[in-house]
């Protein structure tokens, strides 16, 4: 058995989409602040309500929970009404959340045609991280990721993405969780091959939530194109790199985007990513029990890392329904946590996190991917 068809859509062209080309009303979490302001202006400059009421919006949208314009509650009756006419504020419904012994929280969130996606909520230390998804499925058909074998359903809006965001941080903050501090796009999904919605969600948690923009990651698998646009972005999002091998031949028994943009294009892309940014690239590196984790692969993966500074963060392979491939043993992660160590690379060892909950859905890692520590 082999992963859903590898379909993949990273060529799509990434120019902004344009917002007045949908119809029905506007999703105020769809567009970035400053097109948010822009519309909200000429909606109540149409309707000669003083330009306070943008903010107002603005403050509901951004600092609240509220999840429907008519909780709106500092603007008249008539305004709500008319502004529920021509914007909505639709979120989500949690189709089940799952709540694991270690704090970590999983939602399955079902969007408005039925499919579900998921994000997760994990605490450590001080931080809150949030992991949200990109996509319904995913077109890749990594051989070890559930996401990659169940294929490609479609593409998520940049409202579906914030609203992951939004609808969790009522959750966390009901719930004595504190602050999302970290946001990571590793749920479901390659974000780079949805550029068209993940350039504007990135705008939008960075700019309209206030979420800096070091402290936002983006996972990809390798889509170079994608990884070039990230860079020539002003901002200094922070980039992880799903490297899972550290030879092309290998990563591509894993990854079949690696016959498209092998390791050499890859590790271009990286270089310029870090000479432009400034910033350490995070290397995630899955260990799969005889499969990716024989010793000899150890210095070739010190290699790649030290060659653009990456730090790497070693994760025990979660287990998925679809094969039946086990995490490395503990002596194997520590012996590559140690090469590379020894090479003068800076390396984590993941714990998982959450298992018990990502067994009882069955689905979807999650596993602890995720804390990314600097
Ligand atoms: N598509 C992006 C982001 C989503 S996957 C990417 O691949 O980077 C998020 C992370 O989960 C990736 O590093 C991926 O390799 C890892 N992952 C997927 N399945 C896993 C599994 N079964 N065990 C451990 N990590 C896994
Ligand atoms: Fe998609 Fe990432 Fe899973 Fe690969 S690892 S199938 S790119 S979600």
């Amino acid at each position: 058995m082999t992963p859903a068809s590898t379909r993949s859509s990273d060529s799509e062209p990434s120019h902004p989409r344009d917002a007045s080309a949908s119809t029905g009303p506007v999703h105020l979490l769809e567009l970035t602040p400053e097109e948010l302001s822009a519309r909200l202006s000429r909606h109540f400059e149409a309707r000669r309500q003083p330009e306070f009421r943008v903010d107002q919006v603005r403050k509901w949208v951004y600092e609240s929970s509220v999840s429907s314009i008519g909780e709106m509650s500092n603007l008249p009756l008539t305004e709500r009404e008319a502004l529920a006419a021509a914007f909505r504020l639709a979120e989500p419904e949690a189709a089940t959340v799952s709540r694991s012994k270690d704090g970590t929280v999983k939602h399955l969130w079902r969007l408005e045609d039925g499919k579900v996606v998921e994000s997760v909520l994990i605490p450590a230390e001080s931080r809150l991280t949030l992991c949200i998804s990109s996509q319904a499925g995913c077109a890749m058909g990594c051989t070890f990721c559930a996401t990659g074998w169940s294929g490609f359903s479609r593409q998520l809006s940049a409202a579906e993405i914030v609203a992951q965001y939004r609808a969790s941080r009522r959750w966390a903050e009901e719930h004595d969780y504190g602050s999302i501090t970290n946001v990571v796009y590793m749920g479901m999904g390659e974000p780079l091959s949805n550029r068209k919605a993940v350039h504007p969600s990135l705008t939008i948690l960075n700019r309209g939530f206030g979420l800096g923009a070091r402290r936002i990651t983006v996972s990809t698998v390798g889509v170079v194109p994608g990884i070039a646009e990230l860079a020539a972005r002003p901002e200094q999002f922070e980039l992880a790199l799903s490297l899972h091998a550290p030879e092309s031949e290998l990563r591509r028994t894993l990854i079949p985007l690696e016959k498209r943009h092998p390791l050499p294009e890859l590790m271009e892309a990286i270089r310029a990513f870090r000479e432009g940014k400034g910033r350490r690239v995070t290397f995630e590196y899955t260990m799969i029990r005889g499969i990716n984790d024989a010793p000899r692969l150890a210095p070739m993966l010190a290699d790649l890392a030290r060659d653009v500074q990456a730090f790497v963060n070693l994760i025990p392979f979660n287990p998925i329904p679809y094969q039946d491939w086990r995490p490395s043993t503990p002596d194997r992660v520590d012996h590559f946590r140690r090469a590379l160590e020894e090479a003068g690379v800076s390396v984590a060892v993941r714990a998982p996190r959450g298992q018990d909950i990502d067994a009882a859905c069955g689905q979807l890692r999650a596993n602890a991917l995720v804390q990314i520590a600097k």
